[in-house]
């Protein structure tokens, strides 16, 4: 498969609130630093990491929600590459039907005075005030056929979101975003909101639009169990880094960096007579205004030498497929998450 997005040494650094004498910012947080990654056409990568280690800003700033401070990012299309970096604002608004965003809270993300069929057809009228040749009757059917895709009935188009419950709203949300057919869809923790009976209903209907529209994602979330189910590959984020990035099943069974193994311990285990060993992080995450030296995860590893406080690691390959930032990632014996092994291999019925 060939690459749909490469994102090439992105950083994304936001000014303190703190001044010096001449108005400039006293400093900078650096949200995401110099990450780079791609994304195969039809493929779902993941991006996993604890809450402040930048997921949701990478997301935004892969498809200009935040500017990037550096960095390149780019969608290769059946018509030629799209610099994405470089477009202009009105060039980003029209180049916004090759990229959308799912939210995570279908509650605030949808607009109550609305219908159904306003709220899936707006980015259609969006378009079409861009030059987009659409008429009204090309519109109602695009919104009628991705709705019925989500699961919602031409009837329900005519109402307001209050009348419907967290999944349905979230069905409306991904409907909204598909409706122009994008080639890539940041999942930003779309099923977090929901309860958990609905959640893999979520999951299973982005897996279908996935197969059925040849859609790209990339899917943020804490929960690892769903990452695990839904996703080719992962990504684990610390501090505004990619640390680790493989296959799913190298990176749950087999991690290699020992920020994945305490992430992995803590993955739920289906068995309630089985008792969980989770790995305790030593320390509070450091400050993203300032990071620790050499390898920013040093102030907490327990397999730190004086090497890590020094010399920062790169994201190298050390397994087939499968890249670790830890200069003992080929030396270290690490605990994968087994218990996900029979999960994964299983579709959650509907
Ligand atoms: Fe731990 Fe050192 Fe590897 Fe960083 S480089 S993850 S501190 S062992």
């Amino acid at each position: 498969m060939s690459d749909l997005l490469t994102v090439s040494n992105l950083s994304v650094r936001y000014p303190s609130r703190e001044k010096t004498g001449w108005g400039k910012p006293k400093s900078y947080v650096s949200a995401v630093d110099d990450v780079s990654f791609s994304i195969a056409r039809g493929e779902t990568l993941g991006l996993v990491g604890e809450s402040g280690s930048g997921k949701t800003t990478l997301g935004l700033s892969v498809l200009r929600g935040v500017e990037p401070s550096a960095g390149r990012i780019q969608l290769t299309l059946p018509r030629g590459t799209l610099d994405v970096t470089a477009l202009s604002s009105k060039e980003l608004r029209r180049a916004r039907r090759h990229f959308q965003m799912i939210f995570q809270d279908p509650y605030a993300s949808l607009n109550p005075r609305m219908t159904v069929r306003d709220i899936i057809s707006e980015p259609l009228i969006a378009q079409r005030g861009l030059g987009e040749s659409l008429d009204r009757a090309m519109i109602n059917a695009r919104v009628v056929d991705i709705a019925q895709r989500c699961g919602l009935s031409r009837d329900q188009l005519r109402r307001f979101p209050h009348a419907f419950s967290g999944g349905q709203r979230q069905r409306i949300a991904i409907a909204r975003a598909l409706v122009l057919n994008p080639d890539l869809v940041v999942c930003d923790e779309p099923i977090s909101a929901l309860d958990v009976s609905i959640q893999a209903q979520i999951l299973n209907l982005l897996a279908e639009l996935q197969e059925s529209l040849g859609l790209t994602y990339l899917f943020i979330a804490h929960d690892l169990a769903a990452v695990a189910y839904v996703c080719d590959r992962v990504a684990v984020m610390y501090l505004g880094q990619i640390v680790e990035l493989g296959p799913t099943r190298s990176v749950y069974f087999t991690p290699k960096h020992p920020y994945t193994e305490a992430l992995m311990s803590a993955v739920p285990e289906p068995d309630p007579d089985a008792t969980l060993r989770p790995i305790l992080l030593q320390g509070e995450r450091p400050d993203p205004s300032n990071p620790p030296s050499g390898c920013r995860f040093h102030t907490r590893c327990r397999y730190a030498t004086e090497l890590c406080a020094t010399a920062a690691p790169t994201l190298r390959e050390v397994a087939n497929g499968q890249f670790a930032a830890c200069h003992y990632a080929t030396e270290l014996t690490l605990q994968g998450a087994q218990d996900l092994r029979e999960r994964k291999d299983e579709r959650v019925a509907v």
